[in-house]
């Protein structure tokens, strides 16, 4: 069995970070938020920390008691956003339940979004157009890079569905040509299914679930579990001592998928840096997007990622969708992309996920690409509110606020609708 140490890949990716950090003007600055004293929060946040400083970034901590008023905490983390000195956010997970994780996803700027929880980052995974993948899911990605394993034609299977690890990763081991089955609490015989796996990946947070009777002889193990132990240390999802019988490689925790996910973090803090800079320069291209209201409906369209000198968003009363549509399509926006132009557009929709025209994924996000050849349309979801746009490199934000604070939605009101668990209670917020 081949140990899959963490340490030599953050050691060496964090030196080529420090290198470069080295030429900045300014350190980037992280920000971490968190609410309340977790001690697993604590822990991550000082492993971090003191990653950050090998790689010669700053850092400051917003933390917040547990009580918080949501409101309150809202309008923290969106001045957090908003402040020019800070280049990347990390908000700990998971918030209260009293808090809306959409709330929180909508107002993190896709751009200082490091650890990938915003709206944009999240359904790029599934369209291979993310700017950050959850730090964990790519910590694991690299661990298998530096091992040289080729994931094409693989079996990969995945134990755990979590927004942050299981569902990313997978989307990442698919990319990589891996054939990949995802695991969770109601998979039956799970040995079963993971004696299949060449690549085991265990993110469950269960102490020592797996043992040599999930691993097929030789598989690559990664384990992502963190569990405490009786003596105050860490241990993994996966028995070391048993899996080491089985497993071909197989990474020890403490040691290693968690030394490589703070590298991660330190490396995207440095591009989330780069997006931010790239905004101030002013670098731009004369790049246009004309942002057009479609409806009477729309009361205001602001900036909220900061509008830039690169890119020029613009609104014009403007209503031409036949009366007969309007019901269906309540807001739209235009956008103008010159030739050679890549963008790529999320919007964040009400619970709808169907409205005949665009498929919102399951978060209710309409996530599009275009290429520039001319006028180019696009309708986000019926209700929806934010809208974030890639052009090339570069990130936009803006929210589209209705006069109407509320409208209920009926059956047949919506065509094309399936989610008709939102019919009817689904208000405008
Ligand atoms: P999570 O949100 O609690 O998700 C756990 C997943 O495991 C769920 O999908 C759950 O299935 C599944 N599961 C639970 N019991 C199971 C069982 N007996 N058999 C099969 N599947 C089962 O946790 P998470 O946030 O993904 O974190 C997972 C682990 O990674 C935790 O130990 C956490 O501490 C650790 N972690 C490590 C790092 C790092 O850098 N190394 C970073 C973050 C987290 P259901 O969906 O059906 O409930």
């Amino acid at each position: 069995m081949e140990l899959l140490k963490g340490a030599p890949v953050a050691k060496e990716l964090t030196a080529r970070l420090k290198a470069e950090t080295e030429k900045l003007g300014t350190p980037p600055c992280l920000a971490f938020v968190r609410i309340g004293e977790n001690p697993a929060d604590l822990s991550y946040e000082q492993a971090a920390m003191k990653r950050l400083e090998k790689a010669g970034m700053t850092y400051r901590s917003f933390v917040y008691p547990e009580d918080i008023d949501p409101e309150a905490f809202y309008e923290a983390f969106r001045a957090v956003n908003e402040d020019p000195g800070i280049h990347g956010v990390l908000l700990f997970q998971p918030v209260p339940k009293r808090m809306s994780y959409r709330r929180l996803a909508g107002l993190m700027k896709p751009g200082k979004d490091v650890d990938g929880m915003s709206f944009y980052n999240l359904s790029g995974i599934y369209t291979e157009n993310t700017a950050f993948a959850p730090c964990t899911a790519e910590a694991a990605m690299k661990l298998l890079e530096s091992a040289g394993i080729d994931l094409t034609g693989k079996e990969a299977v995945v134990i755990g569905r979590s927004r942050v690890i299981g569902k990313p990763v997978s989307m990442l081991l698919l990319s990589k040509n891996a054939t990949v089955t995802i695991c969770h609490s109601r998979t039956r015989d799970l040995p079963e299914v993971t004696k299949r796996a060449d690549i085991l990946i265990v993110c469950v947070g269960r102490k020592h679930l797996v043992d040599e009777r999930f691993i097929k002889p030789g598989a690559v193990v990664i384990d992502v579990g963190i569990n405490e132990t009786e003596d105050g240390g860490i241990t993994g999802d996966v028995d070391f001592e048993r899996a080491k019988e089985a497993a071909g490689y197989l990474t020890p925790v403490p040691g290693g998928v968690g030394a490589v996910t703070t590298s991660v973090l330190a490396e995207h803090l440095l591009r989330a840096y780069r997006l931010c800079m790239e905004r101030e320069d002013g670098k731009g291209d004369g790049m246009e997007i004309r942002i057009r209201y479609l409806s009477d409906q729309i009361d205001r369209l602001e900036y909220i990622g900061g509008k830039s000198d690169w890119i020029d968003l613009r609104c014009a009363e403007e209503t031409f969708i036949p009366a007969g549509e309007m019901r269906l399509i309540p807001l739209g926006v235009a956008m103008k992309l010159p030739e050679g132009y890549e963008a790529h557009v999320v919007a964040r929709s009400s619970t709808f996920r169907n409205y005949g025209i665009i498929q919102a994924n399951s978060f209710g996000v309409v996530d599009e690409s275009y290429s520039g050849d001319g006028d180019q349309w696009f309708f986000p979801a019926y209700a929806t509110r934010d809208v974030t746009v890639r052009v090339n490199d570069r990130i936009c934000q803006f929210r589209i606020t209705r006069h109407q604070p509320e409208v209920t939605f009926t059956e047949t009101g919506c065509l094309g609708g399936e989610d008709r668990g939102g019919f009817g209670s689904t208000g405008l917020r």
